[in-house]
């Protein structure tokens, strides 16, 4: 098969049989803010996903889980090295919000000690699996350099990642807003040559106020942050609001209004 274009069926990653599928949101991720579940009564958790609801039972229910593109090696002995360092750099930067919200940068060191450059790399191929099942998830290829990097410890790719700090949920109580995890919605670029086969991407994902955002061959928005390719010990948060400034102003005061009541 060529790599880089999925068939269907497939392992992105190796082209073998694809019988694993990735979660959406990541297990570790659910349970840091919900809990092991089961995900019922009034604590019952709900997956919004294109405007359709459902309801999620635990952090491993089915309607959290892509379908499968990926083989069960490369979902979880290959992979597992990247996922590691994604939940480590979370916990840490859970762990330490006060701190990184302060300054606004995160040193990989003190993320990960004396094994940050490795470990940095790991994070960033997380996010590289993380971006191939979105855009397989899309029907879109997954193109070549992003396969290929997961097996390199040095490459040359046009995904370039940013870190930003979501200002509005920075205005809910902590237990809330750790309760918000998801996606943004896909954008794609294709040249006028060849209009179904988008080259050019931007997505993001989020856990909380953190956003990590993706800038495939597209030029990333500074302001969303230091531009990341597994290749700094420093990133530096970039900083966004989305809600207009009457709504935001609803929101404080709602936000008081509980806090009083
Ligand atoms: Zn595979």
């Amino acid at each position: 098969m060529i790599r880089g274009h999925q068939v269907s069926g497939t392992c992105w990653i190796c082209g073998a049989n694809a019988d694993s599928s990735e979660h959406r949101f990541k297990k570790t991720d659910l349970v840091r803010a919900h809990g092991r579940g089961p995900y019922v009564g009034p604590s019952a958790l709900a997956h919004v996903r294109d405007g359709i609801e459902s309801l999620v039972q635990g952090p491993g229910s089915q309607t959290l889980k892509y379908l499968p593109s990926l083989c069960k090696h490369c979902n979880n002995t290959y992979t597992q090295p990247f996922d590691r360092a994604y939940d480590a750099l979370i916990s840490w930067v859970m762990a330490n919000e006060d701190l990184v919200l302060r300054r606004r940068f995160i040193d990989f060191e003190e993320v990960y000690g004396a094994g940050w450059e490795d470990s940095q790399r790991n994070l960033y191929k997380y996010f590289a699996k993380s971006f191939g099942c979105r855009l397989v998830d899309a029907c879109t290829a997954v193109p070549p350099d992003i396969v290929e990097l997961l097996g390199q410890t040095s490459f040359r790719t046009s995904l370039r990642l940013t870190i930003a700090v979501n200002e509005d949920l920075l205005l809910m109580p902590k237990s809330d807003r750790n309760g918000f995890i998801g996606k943004g919605e896909l954008f794609a670029w294709a040249p006028r040559s060849a209009p179904s086969s988008p080259d050019s991407f931007i997505w993001d994902e989020h856990i909380s106020w953190l956003r990590t955002c993706y800038w495939y061959n597209h030029a990333p928005d500074g302001a969303y942050g230091s531009t990341w390719i597994a290749d700094c010990k420093v990133i530096y948060l970039g900083s966004f609001a989305p809600l207009d400034e009457h709504t935001r102003n609803e929101f404080i005061e709602k936000v008081k209004a509980r806090e009083e009541s």
